[in-house]
């Protein structure tokens, strides 16, 4: 079917919405691909609901080419299923809960690693049953925090996910190659400029998850970039590189003067030294019980790493009322010697045989040539500051380029974890049972659709690649009836020659109004039927380059046929 506009649904908007940030929200949205219906939850209209479904496909595609199998399982899933992984309560608000007329608990589904693991459980019984891989596209629900940009964070999403079950590790990371490789193949095929990065730390293990980012200036992750060596990772998973700490004798404790100094910023500037000198000492709740935490003055924390790194304990942040009855603790001023009864955690950097310029728990008094392992001990080491610029890669020491990124795929290998929870056994070649080692891959689909027009949008607007465009053409009907009669038929011909065509058929609309939707909308090439109609000439002009050529309408056929 040639679309024709004259009858379609489509209105554009010269203005995007005031709340729109991001170049894919607001370009989305004024070229009549997507309405907002409430906040983080989206109206996909005929052209979105053509590139979201080009996205669908070429994913169905790769997935099946891997001999995954598709399914669909119910967004709607009980509570039970999510009660026996503990995620009920762990997923915590971002879960969206709700009850049945009888008061029964369900959720709708964020991820669906359970149900699938008892799907295996009901239809898998023997190692010659597996390894599977199943997958499905289907609606997700989380209630993000802050939904944004659009469709880039929203709270109802399409999400292509699919999950791996093996009987032997080698099985698993054979499942876990498939699917890097299908990803590959899926954001080359969607025009996708993306990098593969670490998504845990070393400490973990390795490439036992990877996430593909689409370098965006509107992306929400940061990712570190090596220049010399290859290496990337997300930035929470970087490890920090800790230089030995010189052996020096370092002078004794020296209390200092500093009225007026409770951030690093003004204690830096009173004393005329680098933040990168001082010991900030942080101080948080881990499960109710005051930790102070150390690390460089010029590093932040990132609470979401430490509170990773604690869990299941829960981490808050002190306020004003846990200073109450507490004089060894003094606002500002706080420095690890000398806190007794506090447990003391810091950065790796903060190593034996450092020194530093810190709190000396008096109001208005710092102290310097504190040393680690002499004036104090630290109970445990956490790596949990944010990376920065410049900080040396932890494969080979160069400096590290800081980039931001968008999301867009996530491969990861769950090992046992949801097979312990569900005793998802299968019977061996030796009779007995073994337990099955899973595998969870997604991909963002209505994710990937904003962050290729993040990627590609210009001036004029929305610029895809063909295998995901709304349409191969976009013809323009550029005059009085007869270049609009001219125009139905290239676009009839070039219809049944399998190219998918738009034809802006409109009448009196101007052909200036019919240009800038063309380019708003953002089909790959665009065929202007004007002036030159009855010669049997039209005009081709690439949507990307703005290159525009002369040439007969048989030929226009041809080259976009080829
Ligand atoms: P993020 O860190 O962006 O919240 P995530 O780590 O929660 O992502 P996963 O649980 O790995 O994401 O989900 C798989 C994929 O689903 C992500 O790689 C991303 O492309 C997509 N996705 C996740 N959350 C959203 C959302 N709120 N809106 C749209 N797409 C999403
Ligand atoms: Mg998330």
């Amino acid at each position: 079917m040639v679309l024709r506009l004259s009858r379609m649904m489509l209105h554009t908007l010269r203005d995007a919405p005031a709340d729109a940030e991001t170049t894919s929200h607001k370009l989305l949205v004024r070229a009549g691909y997507v309405r907002r219906s409430s906040a983080g939850v989206w109206i996909w209209l005929p052209l979105g609901k053509r590139v979201l479904d080009n996205v669908a496909r070429v994913v169905r595609e790769e997935m099946d080419a891997i001999g995954a199998q598709e399914v669909i399982l119910p967004a709607l899933l009980p509570r039970e299923a999510y009660e026996t992984t503990g995620r009920w309560s762990e997923y915590g608000d971002e879960l969206f809960r709700l009850k049945d007329r009888k008061g029964a608990d369900y959720l709708l589904g964020p991820t669906h690693e359970e149900i699938f693991t008892q799907v295996v459980k009901d239809q898998c019984s023997s190692y010659k049953d597996l390894p599977v891989i199943l997958y499905q596209v289907q609606n997700k629900y989380r209630d993000e925090a802050r939904p944004r940009a659009g469709v880039l964070r929203g709270r109802e999403f399409l999400m292509k996910d699919s999950y791996s079950f093996d009987t032997t590790d080698e099985g698993l990371a054979e499942s876990y190659r498939l699917h890097r490789e299908a990803y590959i193949k899926i954001f080359n095929r969607l025009g996708f400029d993306f990098r593969i990065v670490s998504a845990v730390s070393g400490a973990m293990g390795g490439s036992a998850s990877e996430e593909f980012l689409a370098p965006a200036v509107s992306g929400e992750d940061t990712f570190a970039d090596c220049p010399s060596c290859g290496y990337a990772a997300n930035s929470e998973a970087v490890t920090a590189v800790v230089p030995a700490a010189e052996a020096v004798d370092h002078p004794p404790v020296e209390e200092l003067d500093t009225p007026d100094t409770p951030t690093i910023e003004t204690l830096a500037a009173h004393l005329g030294v680098p933040a990168s000198a001082t010991l900030k000492n942080l101080l948080v709740k881990v499960d109710g019980e005051i930790v102070a935490f150390g690390v460089p003055g010029d590093r932040e924390v990132d609470l979401g790493k430490l509170a990773g790194h604690l869990a299941p304990a829960e981490v808050e942040l002190v306020t004003a009322e846990d200073f109450e009855g507490r004089p060894d603790l003094v606002r500002g001023y706080v420095g690890p010697q000398g806190l007794d009864g506090v447990r003391y955690y810091a950065d790796p950097r903060v190593a034996a045989g450092t020194s530093w310029i810190t709190g000396a728990n008096k109001p208005g008094k710092h102290a310097r040539n504190v040393v680690a392992g002499r004036d104090f001990e630290v109970d445990r080491y956490l790596d949990v500051v944010t990376v920065e610029a410049g900080d040396p890669c932890p494969n080979c020491g160069s400096a590290l380029n800081l980039d931001r990124a968008i999301e867009i795929g996530h491969i990861f290998q769950l090992g046992r974890k949801y097979a312990d929870a569900f005793a998802l056994d299968v019977l061996g070649q030796n009779g007995k049972p073994v337990r099955v080692t899973m595998g969870s891959y997604g991909i963002g689909v209505t994710r990937a659709v904003a962050a290729l027009a993040e990627q590609l949008a210009d001036d004029q607007g929305l610029c895809w690649p063909r295998e995901i465009a709304p349409a191969d053409v976009h013809v323009v009907a550029a005059g009085k009836a007869a270049q609009t009669e001219a125009a139905l038929e290239v676009a009839g011909k070039l219809e049944a020659a399998g190219v998918r065509v738009i034809v802006d058929d409109r009448a009196g609309v101007s052909p200036g109004v019919k240009f800038t939707d063309a380019e708003l909308i953002g089909v790959p090439t665009i065929l202007i039927v004007g002036r030159r109609a009855a010669e049997g000439i039209v005009e081709l002009k690439d949507r990307r380059t703005g290159d525009r050529e002369e040439i007969s309408v048989e030929a226009a056929i041809a080259r976009l046929t080829s």
